[in-house]
């Protein structure tokens, strides 16, 4: 404040003062002077307090106008008599924003104090909210539970349909060989042709092994499309399941007159799941079988790669054409072709290979070429799958 203020004039600029704070804009433009020069103690006291309550009025009239337009975000006044009421007002409604803004976003576990009746009907909305939240929680829920079920109620049924038209196709094939050549054996015998017979009775055996591993792959299929199949580890002695397998089918390979070979390095131990690793040797020898014609070739040998062994069959048999590769192990395109003897199949015996491969958490993969025979070889783990059961 600058110059020597003489009192009248300060009285004067002091009632102009007030008059602005009480027109309700205050007077931030007025000088009064230097008051500590008045004579008047009294009237510096009232020009100091005169001061004091337009500094208030004015830095309180931003902060209340804001508010009154819904502005919170503006910092309320400290030790200002006039904004102190409603600061209050706003905080409570930076609180109630807060919480609306929690509402939105799903937290209906908020409960609202503020405002009497407006604070009943918010609680009310909410409640609502959460009702209509877990209604459409447990709509999403059932949705997914009824999709599932749809889902598995399709699959069974197509595991039904297969397994019928695989009894009623492929299973009475075998068994028709079995009634007819029984028939003929019984005739030679009675004719005493006992020559014949011994040529019966092996394809005879011919046809009991298909219907025996068209069986066997019948019901380990459908025990695992109802997931009833468990890996169960515990070491073995590969060699031992494989020339086990090689003794089952020798009367086959011997009437096609095809020579099995096995080689495996030195001992081995595979802790793995034994059933399933026979389940896929039986039916990789004997597809080697099938599909090679008289007079062939079939290997298996057993190699050891990184904390793995591979299992290769190798046949000289009729082979499989590029295109047909890699639908061989789909569920979707399972194609059987009959065998070089017209042995019969159901396009199982890879679809069980290729799940129970990875059941041991392995990998199972085929080179072919068309003409000149195939290689399927399939890998397993040395120690236990644990994670891929
Ligand atoms: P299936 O032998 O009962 O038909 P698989 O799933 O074992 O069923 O085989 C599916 C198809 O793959 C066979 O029908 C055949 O066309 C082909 N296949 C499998 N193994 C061989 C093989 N070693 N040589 C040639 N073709 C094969």
């Amino acid at each position: 404040m600058t110059g020597c203020a003489d009192e009248t004039q300060v009285i004067v600029k002091l009632t102009e003062i007030i008059d602005r704070v009480l027109a309700g804009k205050g007077a931030a433009d007025i000088d009064i002077g230097d008051i500590h020069g008045l004579q008047s103690p009294e009237l510096n006291a009232l020009a100091e307090k005169v001061i004091m309550l337009n500094t208030q009025y004015l830095s309180s009239r931003s902060f209340i106008l804001e508010l009154a337009r819904g502005v919170l975000d503006a910092e309320p006044p400290r030790r200002n008599f006039f904004a102190d009421p409603y600061k209050q007002l706003h905080s409570e409604l930076c609180h109630l924003t807060w919480q609306i803004t929690q509402i939105a976003d799903g937290d209906y576990d908020q409960k609202v104090y503020f405002l009497g009746d407006f604070a009943v009907a918010i609680n009310k909305m909410i409640a609502s909210l959460r009702e209509r939240q877990q209604l459409s929680d447990k709509i999403i829920e059932d949705e997914k539970q009824l999709r599932q079920y749809s889902e598995e109620l399709k699959a069974s049924n197509a595991t039904k349909d297969r397994l019928f038209s695989i009894i009623s196709h492929d299973l009475r094939n075998p068994f028709n060989a079995l009634v007819a050549l029984s028939e003929t054996m019984v005739n030679d015998l009675e004719a005493g042709d006992s020559e014949m017979a011994i040529d019966y009775a092996r394809m005879m055996h011919d046809s009991v092994m298909q219907g025996y591993q068209l069986l066997v792959n019948l019901l380990d299929w459908s025990r695992q499309q109802s997931n009833k199949i468990v890996y169960t580890p515990r070491p073995f002695n590969p060699r031992n399941v494989i020339n086990y397998i090689i003794g089952l089918v020798e009367l086959s390979a011997a009437s096609k007159h095809i020579t099995v070979e096995f080689t495996a390095g030195s001992e081995y131990t595979i802790d793995s799941d034994e059933t399933l690793f026979s389940t896929i040797v039986r039916n990789l020898i004997s597809n080697a079988l099938k599909y090679t014609p008289d007079g062939g070739h079939v290997s298996v040998e057993i190699t050891r790669a990184a904390g793995s062994y591979n299992i290769s069959v190798k046949d000289s048999g009729v082979g499989i054409a590029a295109h047909r590769q890699a639908m061989l192990f789909s569920a979707d395109a399972t194609v059987s072709t009959p065998g070089t003897n017209s042995e019969t199949g159901t396009g199982l015996g890879l679809l069980l290979c290729k799940d129970f491969v990875r059941m041991l958490g392995g990998k199972i993969w085929v080179e072919s070429e068309e003409g000149k025979g195939s290689t399927f070889t399939f890998s397993v783990p040395e120690k236990p799958a644990t994670d891929e059961a």
